[in-house]
């Protein structure tokens, strides 16, 4: 609780801090900004978990970073982890987690004319609409459950909270209530196809884009054991190798990074280049390993979640 307060606190100082100052107080660095889609319509399989950016407010974090960093690509980025002292001014990679389409539709043409490439972690299993991600599972029953288009027995059968709930190994629970319920998964994944295809992955390399894994069907890291944490990061990198030609392995972790094991870090060593978590402004592992910023988060805006980000790091340097 009292992390919870002083963490509101912090948001509430970031808003009105002055940036300039609260950058230049900090030697140059790195920061990871990142976000999973945007979108200016109602995504069923998204907004009953969290609501996404628009277009217009993406438009102005960009233009808020891109008035305080230049833009880095991964390539810049394993430079700079080696050679630290090339840094001359705080830059951003930008990244996208899960693989969305969204992100092809809606800013491809924004970040191409600006120049900012970004990493996409994508999913071994998700990757050109193969399978669905749990969790958007549980959001597309929530959201016909919204829509009350169920009759009033099988309603008051399920509970939306229990649906949340529902984690990573009860998964299976999720397509016994889409029998229930009338929801055809399949389908929505042939009309909606919410995951970007190979081709369309290929095509945003062309323009400087990079590809990373996030593991094969996004697991809950917590909920397994180490060989299958170990299966989860290899395979994943494996894929992205093959299929996209990435010289260097780059993996997110699913959810958070939080607890992660140093005896697991070093059981990848070999397997990934360099990983990613979402504690913010955090470099471990021998500076492999990256925190990025959850840019979705109380849909807060660039200035106050970066801002708050710089005042964590001054409080605890890294
Ligand atoms: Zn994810």
């Amino acid at each position: 609780m009292a992390n919870r307060s002083i963490s509101r606190l912090l948001s509430f100082i970031a808003e009105g801090f002055n940036s300039n100052l609260l950058f230049r107080s900090i030697k140059p660095l790195v920061i990871h900004p990142f976000y999973h889609t945007v979108s200016d319509v109602y995504l069923p399989y998204i907004h009953p978990l969290y609501i996404p950016k628009k277009i217009k407010d993406f438009e102005n974090d960009l233009e808020f970073l891109l008035r305080h960093f230049n833009a880095a690509s991964i390539h810049e980025v394993d430079f700079y982890r080696q050679n630290p002292a090339q840094l001359k001014k705080h830059a951003f990679h930008l990244s996208f987690d899960d693989g969305l389409r969204g992100i092809y539709e809606n800013l491809t043409p924004l970040l191409y004319r600006k120049g900012v490439p970004a990493t996409i972690f994508v999913n071994k299993a998700f990757v050109d609409n193969k399978q669905l991600f749990y969790r958007h599972k549980a959001a597309i029953l929530i959201d016909k459950l919204n829509k009350g288009k169920i009759s009033g027995t099988v309603k008051k059968e399920i509970d939306i909270q229990k649906i949340y709930a529902i984690s990573y190994s009860n998964r299976h629970l999720l397509d016994e209530m889409a029998l229930l319920l009338e929801v055809d998964f399949q389908s929505f994944l042939e009309t909606e196809k919410p995951y970007l295809t190979s081709d369309e992955l290929k095509e945003m390399q062309t323009k400087g884009f990079t590809i990373g894994a996030h593991s094969i069907d996004h697991p809950n890291f917590r909920e397994l054991e180490p060989a299958e944490q170990i299966r989860q990061i290899t395979e994943s990198c494996a894929f992205v190798k093959e299929t996209f030609g990435e010289q260097k392995a780059c993996f997110s972790f699913p959810f958070s990074d939080e607890n992660i094991p140093d005896s697991l870090f070093k059981a990848i060593e070999n397997t990934a280049d360099m990983t990613f978590g979402i504690t913010g402004i955090q470099v471990k592992n021998n500076g492999r390993h990256f925190g990025r910023i959850d840019m979705e988060k109380n849909s807060r805006n660039a200035k106050g979640a970066i801002n708050k980000s710089f005042l964590k790091a001054k409080i605890h340097p890294i």
